[in-house]
């Protein structure tokens, strides 16, 4: 497979770096699997950005695996400075505050560490402290660096671990395994993209969400292209691409085998014909990604 890693990453310098967001307008169309396959084929470091259900290693199963926490400030209340004026309360955006007639009540889940109760606090009551809401793993697998995001069961904001994730990415190309769907999580990972692959099948729902993805990516002015997973010989997909003057990167082929690769936590690209479409995609993508920035 490393014959085909000069065909993205050939024109990158050595301190280069280009981030391929991998996103799907809706869950179940293999995202993760394109991204896990798409790595191989390409040498790209692989980034899982769903941060709520990360299981990307388990196909490409890095080692020597590091692991650093996510914190997250809030607010801690000095109950002998507190006049119980309730300032803080009325300017938190989120009530994460709420005042009482003993105490300032705190719901910590629901605090986005804006700092603006301190700020608005005449009596100096308000410092602040962390907590950990989730972490970064770092592992290689052969020479690819692989990074997830976990956010911890129970926290309801993802975004602090996807910025802490996509913070100081390593030189080459990342694709950016995002999270399912149109949500705030992927617009986070969107930030950090400098182009998109969207992941579809061939299906009402599957065309139907791929427009939301597509107006999405459109509002980031992103380059960008499609695949089509699961591929049966049904064409909308592409009809929709042909009308909207949107380039397909390639089609992977519907086969039960697939399904049985992938139950036993294996890569595509083992099976030679998966191999071939990966490779045909990866030289797709070189038509629509800006490489060559020397
Ligand atoms: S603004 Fe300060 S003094 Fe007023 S209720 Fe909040 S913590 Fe207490
Ligand atoms: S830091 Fe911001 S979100 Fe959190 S409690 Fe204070 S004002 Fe509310």
């Amino acid at each position: 497979m490393q014959e085909w890693a000069g065909v993205l990453a050939g024109d990158l310098g050595e301190e280069d770096r280009l981030n391929i967001a991998v996103l799907s307008g809706k869950g179940g169309t293999g995202k993760t699997t394109i991204a896990t396959n798409l790595s191989v084929v390409t040498a790209a470091n692989y980034i899982d950005c769903d941060v709520e259900e990360p299981n990307g290693f388990i196909f490409l199963n890095p080692a020597q695996i590091i692991s650093q926490a996510v914190k997250v400030d809030y607010p801690v209340i000095d109950r002998k400075r507190c006049t119980l004026c309730g300032d803080c309360a009325k300017i938190c955006q989120f009530n994460a505050l709420v005042k009482t007639k003993k105490e300032v009540i705190l719901f910590e889940k629901l605090c986005h560490s804006c700092h603006a109760c301190r700020i608005a606090c005449k009596h100096e009551a308000i410092t602040f402290a962390k907590r950990t809401i989730g972490a970064i793993e770092e592992g290689q697998a052969g020479d690819l660096i692989c990074r997830r995001g976990i956010l911890q069961i129970g926290e309801p904001m993802a975004v602090p671990v996807i910025k802490a994730l996509l913070e100081n990415l390593p030189a080459g190309i990342n694709l950016l395994d995002c999270a399912a769907g149109t949500s705030c999580n992927v617009v986070s990972s969107l930030h950090y993209a400098d182009g998109a692959v969207l992941v579809t099948e061939p299906s009402a729902f599957g065309l139907h969400d791929l427009k939301m993805a597509v107006k999405l990516v459109r509002n980031f002015n992103l380059p960008f292209g499609v695949i089509v997973n699961k591929y049966n010989g049904d064409d909308r997909i592409q009809k929709f691409c042909q009308e909207e003057n949107i380039p397909v990167l390639g089609t992977i082929t519907y086969q039960r085998k697939a399904a049985e690769v992938y139950s036993a936590g294996k890569v595509l690209v083992e099976l030679s014909v998966y191999k071939k479409e990966f490779c045909k995609i990866a030289e797709g993508m070189r038509g629509v990604f800006p490489w060559n920035w020397q």
